[in-house]
């Protein structure tokens, strides 16, 4: 394997504190006689139990982002997203328990009453900067926490859903937890940048991200420059299917919405129509496809997400 021995990266003081406030993400098995009568096991990680804000990936993103800033001296995080933000949100939320301040540009007109997401970004006391969407293509251009050209001193860039290289190591101690043996992990994908964090684990042979967006062709080429940012070879195997975006990102069908439902009743987990329900669809999808050899262990992350349902 050519991954490149990761360095023991201390984590700074006030980023333990925070990190001692999380909860285990447990493995949970889907009992289901469809995958047994093909002798399949799916098992679902459940990074949606991480913390009651700070959801899933967005922590294992952002864990090393933060010390990064704050080792660097940074007061401030500046980042960008959607008026439904994920990735804002757990920012907005840490920040505050960092003591850190928080700047977010948020895609378009404020909207003349704030969503859930929006009001929970001001009560954690992030300033919003509502931007034009050229604006906001604008931005998607700077990468390098410091290329932003209006920051201050002692402020920090964040490019759009925490897509930095520095995002993978924390990504890749997700895998590091799955205790079980295991054949294939799958993810949603954003920005790719939790699949490349997946893949920059040594124990991860074969991953495969379901792309939450029309035209996530881009992505395969995304994760690989994360890779190559981190100088981390990995050699397993990688697919990203495109073809379960259900009209787009943020899209749904009602035969998305139906399936959902039913996974939900039958096994009790949570998913929201965005990532994760693309993400099962598509796997329930591939087995019923006999996509899966026999025999073969399935872990799937559950990535969280669950607060822009309330939007
Ligand atoms: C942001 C997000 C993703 C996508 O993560 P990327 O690293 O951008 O690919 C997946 N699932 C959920 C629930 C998310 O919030």
């Amino acid at each position: 394997m050519g991954h490149q021995a990761s360095a023991v990266i201390a984590l700074h003081p006030r980023l333990k504190a925070l990190q001692r406030s999380l909860a285990a993400a447990p493995l949970t098995k889907i009992n289901d006689p469809e995958l047994a009568d093909r002798q399949l096991e799916l098992w679902i990680k459940r990074d949606d139990l991480l913390h009651p804000i700070i959801s899933g990936n967005k922590w294992r993103k952002l864990k090393y982002i933060l010390n990064h800033a704050l080792y660097a001296g940074a007061d401030c995080i500046v980042s960008m997203g959607g008026a439904y933000s994920n990735h804002l949100h757990a920012l907005a939320f840490s920040g505050k328990a960092l003591g850190l301040k928080t700047i977010g540009f948020i895609r378009g007109e404020r909207p003349p009453q704030l969503n859930p997401t929006l009001n929970d970004l001001l009560d954690w006391g992030m300033e919003l900067r509502f931007v034009s969407r050229s604006h906001y293509r604008q931005l998607r251009g700077y990468q390098g926490h410091d290329s932003l050209p209006e920051l201050q001193p002692g402020q920090y860039w964040l490019p759009e859903g925490g897509a930095t290289y520095l995002a993978l190591q924390g990504v890749a101690e997700l895998v590091d937890e799955i205790e079980i043996d295991f054949d294939i992990l799958a993810v949603a994908c954003g920005t790719g940048t939790t699949l490349a964090g997946l893949l920059a684990s040594p124990l991860a042979q074969h991953a495969i991200g379901v792309a939450a967006m029309k035209g996530g062709d881009f992505l395969i080429n995304d994760v690989e420059q994360l890779l190559e940012m981190q100088r981390m070879t990995s050699h397993a195997d990688r697919r990203i299917l495109v073809d379960y975006h259900f009209g787009g990102f943020a899209k749904t069908t009602p035969v998305l919405l139906a399936f959902m439902q039913d996974f939900q009743r039958r096994h009790g987990i949570e998913l929201e129509p965005i990532y994760t329900g693309k993400l099962l669809f598509a796997l329930y999808d591939l087995i019923r496809r006999d996509y899966f050899p026999a025999g073969q262990r399935i872990v799937a992350i559950h990535t969280g997400g669950l607060q822009g349902k309330r939007n």
